[in-house]
């Protein structure tokens, strides 16, 4: 690439900043992904935000936390460090369920692993303090998110202080943190010290004594000895992430407050507008050589909304992006199709425009009082809202909008969908099967055992084999081969060998062979990491049944993967401990009733 293509990107050494007349940065990115171009990367997005109100802004890569020199290669920032772990949280980036480590990192050139430590936030945050002593550093991302109190670790298997605390960073600003960094880098820029910015939304601080406003939580000595308070604590905390209405939280760790303040209020769609027309470049940094492959998979999709109202138990979306949808205006998602399609590699083909949810795109709650007072960590579970608007009419508007320009062939959804919508959004389901399915359309029904779905909070089984045959039924009379791949998760609190037989049957009678499981890791912030730890619902104070021995869980597993021929021997255990060897000439040696709707399913990761 030539070097005024290298400049169109954001510096990452000397030369960047010399090539845009700089002789030094306002603030400095650390992340612990690759420089990828796309808003899709949280630390690009800030930075192109911050760039475009105005600041000079670096990104520091996947430096070597233990080579000072690295850090330094664009001297000291004038103003702050602002310090991401990256897109997912460094231990899940890792390791496995299994705690065993992977061979790969999608978020790095070439796909290899070991490009970003372990605690990747408390590691590079201290690096950067021994690089630039007394530097203001901000945390940030998926990982500081979620660790923002006190919370179960899984691979310490034990409750770990706030990584505020760990970390020794001077702010914390969790969820998308556009407003909070905005006003953080203005307020510096002004001469005011960070340690009177306390009173951001979105952020957590340290202070000396807990304020009279704040919800205090059980402290950070009690949630770590004592399984009650710790599930007071989640749901006290759950209790308030409602930005209309929730207070400042604060939980003592030592001689000292964690104090949390309420989330950011969600952006208008004019505000996500402006951010997805800054000036990406949509591709990798041009000195990497190597493919990354999770740009790979996003390369022509595109960010139609963000947030999740749908409260899945062991989802941690909604505690980072909010429940609230922010969609994006159709006009600011066509014109960036339409810059899509001038990319070089364009061939006609979208392959996905969604977000955490495709479907959820322009929905919203019809009752604004009701909202701003709302409590419910889910519009739809147990059962929908009645002030929630379900229409299609948006989501249908856009997918037209997005196929009338000439230049785009194919327009697929890869994001997941939320099939307990279809009844209420016939004309978007009826769009999606007959132009939008590349062949396999994912789904998550994650188990298909009532008691199961209950503690997931997910739709049952009846609401997935109305979709299934409502799927089947219309693609074949629209004359289309295409399958459902069924998202599951096994060894989630909650789920005996009973209910894995049950989700197995219900497999097997709905024609559906499932390649890969997600073995449940119990990530932090989750309601499902809580009672995975505390074995009780922090609600209602029941117990929940956690299989926690790496053999069950190996059984669980299997049960789901029947048909492969190595788990005959684990499927004949697992029946046998279940009581339920009455299933095993059905599971294992009845042919299944008509032809097989599904191929495979893909891996994933939360
Ligand atoms: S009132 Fe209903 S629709 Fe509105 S936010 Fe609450 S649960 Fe969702």
């Amino acid at each position: 690439m030539k070097k005024s293509a290298r400049n169109t990107f954001l510096p990452t050494d000397r030369a960047g900043m010399t090539a845009r007349g700089w002789d030094e940065l306002d603030i400095l990115f650390v992340t612990g992904d690759a420089y990828v171009d796309h808003p899709s990367f949280g630390t690009p997005l800030l930075a192109r935000l911050l760039e475009a109100a105005g600041f000079r802004v670096g990104i520091l890569a996947q430096p070597d936390w233990r080579d000072l020199d690295a850090l330094r290669i664009m001297g000291r920032p004038r103003l702050c460090a602002a310090i991401s772990a990256g897109a997912m949280d460094s231990m899940v980036n890792h390791y496995t369920a299994a705690k065993k480590i992977r061979r790969d990192d999608a978020y790095t050139p070439g796909g290899q692993a070991g490009a970003r430590p372990n605690r990747a936030v408390i590691a590079y945050t201290a690096a950067i303090k021994g690089a630039f002593k007394g530097l203001p550093t901000v945390i940030g991302g998926i990982e500081a998110s979620l660790r923002r109190l006190a919370h179960y670790d899984y691979w310490d298997n034990k409750v770990r202080r706030s990584v505020l605390v760990d970390s020794k960073a001077d702010l914390l600003l969790y969820g998308m943190a556009e407003t909070a960094l905005t006003a953080v880098a203005k307020r510096l820029a002004d001469g005011e010290a960070i340690e009177t910015i306390r009173d951001l939304r979105g952020s957590a601080v340290l202070v000396d004594s807990c304020p009279e406003t704040a919800v205090q939580l059980p402290s950070f000595d009690e949630v770590a000895k004592d399984l009650s308070a710790y599930n007071t604590a989640f749901r006290l905390t759950s209790e308030h992430t409602n930005p209309f209405h929730g207070r400042p939280l604060a939980q003592q760790h030592g001689n000292r407050w964690v104090l949390v303040q309420p989330p950011a209020l969600p952006l208008r769609p004019e505000e996500l507008d402006r951010i997805y027309a800054l000036p990406f470049q949509k591709q990798p940094h041009p000195d990497y050589t190597d493919r990354i492959p999770a740009y790979d998979q996003i390369k022509f999709s595109i960010t139609s909304h963000r947030g999740c109202f749908g409260g899945c138990a062991f989802c941690a979306i909604a505690h980072h992006q909010g429940k609230t949808i922010q969609s994006r205006s159709i006009a600011s998602i066509t014109a960036e199709v339409d810059r899509l399609t001038r990319h070089p590699e364009f061939r006609g083909t979208i392959s996905d425009v969604g977000g955490p949810t495709a479907n959820m795109y322009g929905l919203h709650c019809g009752d604004p009082q009701s909202e701003q007072a709302c409590r419910r960590s889910s519009c739809l579970y147990p059962k929908p809202c009645r002030h929630l608007v379900q229409s299609d009419r948006l989501a249908v508007k856009l997918l037209h909008a997005i196929h009338d320009n000439p230049a785009v062939k194919h327009l697929f959804i890869a994001s997941g969908i939320r099939y307990d919508l279809l009844p209420k959004q016939p004309t978007y389901f009826d769009e999606l099967l007959a132009h939008h399915v590349g062949g396999l359309l994912k789904v998550a029904p994650e188990a298909a055992c009532e008691t199961v779905t209950r503690v997931m909070h997910k739709p049952g089984p009846d609401q997935f084999a109305f979709f299934l045959e409502h799927f089947r039924q219309r693609s074949q009379a629209l004359g289309r081969r295409q399958a459902v791949v069924p998202y599951l998760i096994s060894g989630h609190p909650g789920t005996t060998l009973a209910d894995m037989v049950e989700t197995a049957l219900f497999l097997k009678r709905h024609r559906l062979k499932v390649e890969q499981v997600q073995d449940f890791t119990p990530t932090p912030g989750s309601l499902s990491t809580c009672l995975y730890y505390t074995g009780s619902d922090p609600f209602s104070g029941a117990p929940i049944t956690v299989p926690k021995s790496e053999h069950e869980r190996k059984l669980q597993k299997a049960l789901l993967l029947w048909h492969l021929p190595a788990n005959r021997k684990l499927v004949d255990e697992a029946l046998r401990l279940a009581g339920r060897q009455d299933a095993r000439t059905e599971l294992l040696d009845a042919p299944p009733k008509g032809p097989t709707g599904q191929r495979r399913t893909t891996r994933r990761r939360r």
